[in-house]
């Protein structure tokens, strides 16, 4: 299904839970975090539906994300139930820290890819970046879920300057021996401490500090591969197992390409991440609405997608624009 920029919409993150284990600085604020109600959070039953409805539109591709997804009880069921909708593809986003329980459990579910978000391999660091998270629990996941058969194992590193930043080179060089991709991503101002502009550090730079340790040679994508794996700029270090992806949603925004749809956790379906506005899908199901009508609402969802942050005016939009939405409640 294409929108109205031309772009096709196939690629729909539902965020299965606003909770979580983890508090990263960037993500969640200190304190005040204001939760979804439990009666609010859309049951797996109404998030299937909404599935199976949007894949006549087109969706062929569905990541699970939240909050963590793996806090959520029953995901495992869920993920089960993605897995019988005939998706081409069923990807999930977690923390890690309790992968080393599901990694069996989410691969016989069908489960075709994860991504690990791992910020530091410091345990102090790491511990405050997250406010209190365990690296050893992550470490751990990331070896059950590569002894389970997960491969590629994505890691998501948010930079933050001042923060991680000089780990970028450190998480590079694990791609020698390591077959991760490791994907490093900007910071968006959304979430967390927001108005934390001078923690951001742009992908341009970190590529210019690791290209001092080795060749980065570019990774060409077939058209698959461009549709499921997203909008990484690729490269392998010279003589490295492992993939370094650079996400630069700020320095090189991908609006024009995007085509995703996100389901929040409350049933609001948001067709951009920094664009706030949202079709709510919740209410009507709840209220009865037919299949039709409830398609009704997701093509429209579709069809009025916004373009997103403008044009090449990526950087200053960055201290414009502050999406209003947690980001556990969207899903990242
Ligand atoms: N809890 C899971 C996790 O951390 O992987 C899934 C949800 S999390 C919201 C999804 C992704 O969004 C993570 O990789 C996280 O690092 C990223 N993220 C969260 N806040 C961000 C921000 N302000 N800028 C860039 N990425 C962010
Ligand atoms: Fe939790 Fe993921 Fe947000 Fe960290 S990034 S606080 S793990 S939802």
């Amino acid at each position: 299904m294409l929108d109205k920029y031309k772009r096709e919409i196939n690629y729909l993150r539902v965020s299965v839970t606003d909770r979580c284990n983890l508090r990263c600085i960037y993500c969640m604020p200190k304190e005040g975090l204001s939760l979804i109600g439990h009666d609010d959070i859309l049951k797996y039953e109404e998030m299937l539906r909404v599935v199976r409805i949007a894949q006549k539109l087109g969706i062929v591709k569905v990541r699970v994300t939240g909050g963590e997804p793996l806090v959520r009880r029953g995901v495992t069921d869920f993920l089960a139930e993605l897995g019988k909708t005939g998706l081409e593809d069923i990807s999930l986003t977690t923390n890690g820290i309790l992968l080393e329980s599901f990694a069996g459990a989410i691969r016989r579910a069908g489960v075709c890819r994860i991504n690990v978000s791992l910020d530091s391999l410091d345990p102090e660091r790491y511990a405050r970046i997250t406010r209190g998270g365990r690296l050893s629990d992550v470490l751990r996941g990331l070896e059950e879920a590569e002894r389970v058969g997960f491969s590629p194992i994505k890691i998501n590193v948010v930079t933050v300057r001042g923060f991680n930043d000089d780990e970028a080179l450190t998480f590079a060089r694990l791609t020698l021996e390591k077959p991760y991709e490791i994907r490093l991503i900007e910071l968006m101002p959304i979430g967390g401490e927001k108005g934390s502009d001078e923690k951001y550090v742009s992908n341009d730079e970190l590529m210019e500090r690791i290209a001092r340790l080795g060749t980065l040679h570019p990774i060409e994508r077939g058209k698959r591969e461009r549709n499921f794996s997203g909008p990484a700029r690729r490269f392998r270090l010279e003589g490295a197992r492992g993939v370094i992806g650079f996400i630069s949603p700020i320095s090189h925004n991908f609006c024009h390409a995007c085509n995703r749809l996100r389901l929040t956790a409350d049933g609001g379906l948001r067709a951009c991440l920094m664009v706030d506005g949202e079709i709510d899908l919740k209410g009507p199901m709840r209220s009865g609405c037919s299949d039709e009508e409830l398609e009704q609402l997701i093509l429209r969802a579709i069809v009025n997608k916004p373009l997103g942050q403008q044009k090449d005016g990526a950087a200053d939009d960055r201290h414009r624009r502050k999406c209003v939405r947690e980001m556990p409640t969207i899903g990242g």
